[in-house]
């Protein structure tokens, strides 16, 4: 069996493996507080944090069948019910479901709130949209009522639930740090394997923030990482993922310096890349798109 959990830390009472992370049919204990649940289709996740009076749900996948699902369960396991609802970010596959939750404090950051009002979607999102509306008559994007800038915190009994706004992968992009726990619930900041390539095609992101983030991310310490795709990680997580971000950029200030072209980009195969992910030729090539317009304007303006 193979472990995908790289954390081997005392105080993690249960362990995800390839086989219960994939056919997961429960909800999974992580810390004493956190508990976590993998969304097979969109290999992410929604995480519960236990406070005192009521549970915490951060994000809530594509679709609003799977968080009340989830709601649910967590609610009949832990045994309290849900009260606060915080949003990442406003891709699809992390605030679609979020009306499940209508009748908790929904949190966002104000940029966050404001794409998903705008309905700022990638092409994906654009399309589950479309499928959900079709699909399910009641349907609807929530509008947080929770809005902050910088960081919002919630003082429980035990635990700080800090939320902090590091933008990068989306503007409005925001973590959980739970300090008392270890541990940070990072939204699309972070992947992991098997999603090793982060996307940066949003309309709205800003890679060199994105660094920033990363290295805030890592100031914290966290001795466990739930990154918004991939297995459970850590902190050795973050150097990989700052060090392909690095290299990406490296690569398209070259080839920008050099002259090059949007069509020949295309066809460029030297790209870097942690290894070659099947089914994500879009992902990619909508990423470096972006990456190559926003280089082009940084430079630009320098000169
Ligand atoms: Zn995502």
């Amino acid at each position: 069996m193979i472990q995908l959990f790289v954390c081997d830390l005392p105080h993690i009472k249960y362990k995800y493996t390839a086989e219960n992370i994939l056919f997961m049919t429960a909800l999974t204990q992580i810390t004493d507080s956190v508990w976590g649940y993998y969304v097979e289709e969109i290999i992410g996740h929604i995480s519960i944090i236990k406070l005192k009076e009521g549970l915490l749900f951060i994000d809530s996948s594509f679709n609003p069948k799977i968080s009340a699902k989830v709601r649910a369960k967590a609610e009949e396991i832990v045994g309290l019910p849900a009260n606060y609802h915080v949003i990442t970010h406003h891709h699809f596959d992390h605030a679609f479901g979020s009306q499940v939750f209508s009748d908790c404090e929904i949190i966002s950051s104000k940029a966050t709130s404001e794409l998903l009002k705008k309905r700022d979607f990638t092409i994906w999102g654009k399309n589950t949209l479309e499928m959900l509306e079709k699909e399910q008559p009641d349907f609807k994007l929530v509008s947080p009522a929770i809005l902050f800038e910088n960081e919002y915190r919630i003082q429980d009994d035990n635990l700080t639930i800090c939320i902090k706004q590091l933008d990068g992968h989306t503007l409005g992009s925001s973590i959980i740090h739970v300090p008392e726990e270890k541990i940070v619930v990072t939204g699309d900041l972070m992947c992991s394997v098997p999603i090793v390539l982060p996307f940066y095609g949003d309309s709205s992101g800003d890679i060199y923030q994105w660094i920033k983030a990363l290295e805030e991310i890592a100031l914290l310490s966290p001795e466990i990482i739930i990154p918004g795709h991939g297995e459970i990680t850590n902190i050795k997580r973050i150097e990989e993922q700052k060090k392909h971000v690095m290299k990406c950029i490296n690569w398209m200030e070259e080839f920008i310096e050099n002259k090059g072209t949007l069509n020949e980009l295309e066809s460029i195969d030297d790209y870097p890349q942690v290894e070659k992910v099947p089914d994500m030729e879009s992902f990619v090539k909508i990423s470096k798109e972006r990456l190559y317009y926003e280089i082009k304007r940084k430079k630009e303006i320098e000169i």
